[in-house]
């Protein structure tokens, strides 16, 4: 019986394709409902700090009087309550992975709101978490 099965594995695997896939050549696809990245429409948001209070990881930072919206995407575990809870739904969920990071403070976003007058919409990658 053991025989018959290794042989069938064998024969599958010499006639199939590869399990795995040729990344970075083939991408992953997703499906429209996984949950992922968290996004910010920053000029949306009025820096109420229930993001943060509501996220179970610590992964979110408001400063209201810097008028900053902070994310750790290595501590983000995709629960959305963050979403949910947005009073101005300015939060949004992608169906797909931030990119992977090979430095810790690569992982850390900083979205900071453009002074009300001005054009101007500043995006910034912390690059350290002081
Ligand atoms: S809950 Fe929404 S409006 Fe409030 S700080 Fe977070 S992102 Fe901004
Ligand atoms: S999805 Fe969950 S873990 Fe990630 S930032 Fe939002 S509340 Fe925090």
């Amino acid at each position: 019986m053991g025989f018959l099965s290794m042989t069938r594995n064998i024969a599958q695997n010499l006639f199939e394709g590869p399990s795995t896939r040729r990344y970075p050549a083939v991408k992953r696809y997703y499906e429209p409902k996984s949950r992922g990245m968290i996004g910010i429409d920053i000029e949306a948001c009025i820096f109420c700090g229930l993001c943060s209070k509501r996220c179970p990881t610590g992964a979110l930072t408001v400063a209201k009087d810097r008028k900053e919206w902070e994310i750790d995407r290595l501590r983000c575990i995709f629960c959305g309550y963050c979403v949910e809870v947005c009073p101005k739904k300015c939060l949004s969920m992608a169906n797909h992975y931030s990119p992977c990071v090979t430095d810790r403070g690569d992982a850390i976003h900083l979205e900071k709101q453009a002074p009300k007058g001005t054009t101007e919409q500043p995006v910034e990658e912390k690059l350290e978490k002081e």
